[in-house]
């Protein structure tokens, strides 16, 4: 199963500078679900990291886990980074950025969206430095819209270089982990979609184009606590809610998340495990 490959420790444990823990009772459900996560595992605050260095080791874990990612990304600097990474990469042969990556998977797909990424930068910003300059400067939807502007960047892939690059607070990347919890816990629709989750955890509700967005006002997250909200969620689902077999499976104790979730798809007498996209309106345990 893939979520057993994932290793056990991600990008928040070792990223990030510690903020303050205690700022009193939570304001939302949205804050009282992270603030858990932030005792469970860390409570920090992301940013600072090379904006072309966080969009390939992004575009490299997108489908895979870090398991099969990080040599990937290991063996792709040890190869081509030679201080001038971006200008090594618009040089390097294709086949070469396809050799070195294969543990990743999809790695003609990532060879050429690196490749094609490495051209953008280096033609419109001439040099590493100043696309990194732009990314933790710029105007937040300016800089998005940017990312989002080159060919294969999604919005995961741009909201992770956002948050871990730009150390934009508010930012809540929705990764396959993010989506399948916040459904299941009940903070956002069971039908929403990648985007509609990020919409809502981020706060913007009156953005949503559904007749109920206003039953979701209370999921909001504190923007300053999306960035560890982001990765302990990760760490959660790897640990306790994962896609197959939840933790809740082996009993409600067993998840510290327990008391706080709908469990939307789960069906704790039979043991079956649904998408909550599949489970119909307020069906629940
Ligand atoms: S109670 Fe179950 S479904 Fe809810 S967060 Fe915990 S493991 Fe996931």
């Amino acid at each position: 199963m893939a979520d057993d490959r994932e290793p056990g420790e991600n990008i928040g444990a070792a990223y990030g500078t510690a903020i303050a823990g205690d700022d009193g009772p939570p304001r939302t459900d949205g804050e009282r679900v992270v603030d858990r996560l932030g005792e469970l595992y860390w409570q920090k605050g992301y940013g600072g990291r090379d904006a072309f260095r966080c969009l390939v080791r992004t575009i490299l874990s997108q489908n895979t886990s870090d398991v099969a990612s990080q040599p990937a990304h290991d063996a792709l600097i040890e190869r081509f980074d030679d201080g001038e990474l971006v200008r090594a990469l618009v040089r390097a042969p294709r086949e070469e950025i396809v050799e070195t990556i294969k543990s990743a998977g999809l790695y003609n797909q990532k060879a050429n969206v690196i490749q094609r990424a490495a051209e953008h930068i280096d033609g419109a910003f001439g040099d590493e430095a100043s696309f990194n300059n732009f990314i933790q400067s710029a105007p937040y939807e300016e800089a998005r819209e940017r990312l989002l502007a080159m060919n294969g960047v999604g919005p995961k892939t741009a909201d992770c270089v956002l948050l871990f690059s730009g150390g934009r607070s508010g930012v809540f990347p929705v990764d396959t982990h993010v989506h399948r919890i916040y459904r299941r816990l009940g903070l956002v629709p069971a039908d929403a979609t990648h985007e509609e989750t990020r919409t809502i955890l981020e706060g913007r509700v009156e953005e949503l184009d559904r007749d109920d967005e206003q039953k979701w006002r209370d999921s909001a997250i504190p923007p300053e606590k999306c960035g560890f909200g982001h990765t302990g969620s990760i760490q959660f689902g790897r640990e306790y809610c994962s896609a197959r077999t939840p933790a809740c499976l082996d009993g409600v104790d067993a998840c510290p998340l327990s008391d706080l979730c709908e469990r939307v798809g789960i069906d704790l007498d039979t043991e079956e495990v649904r998408d909550p996209g599949a489970v119909s309106d307020g069906e629940t345990e």
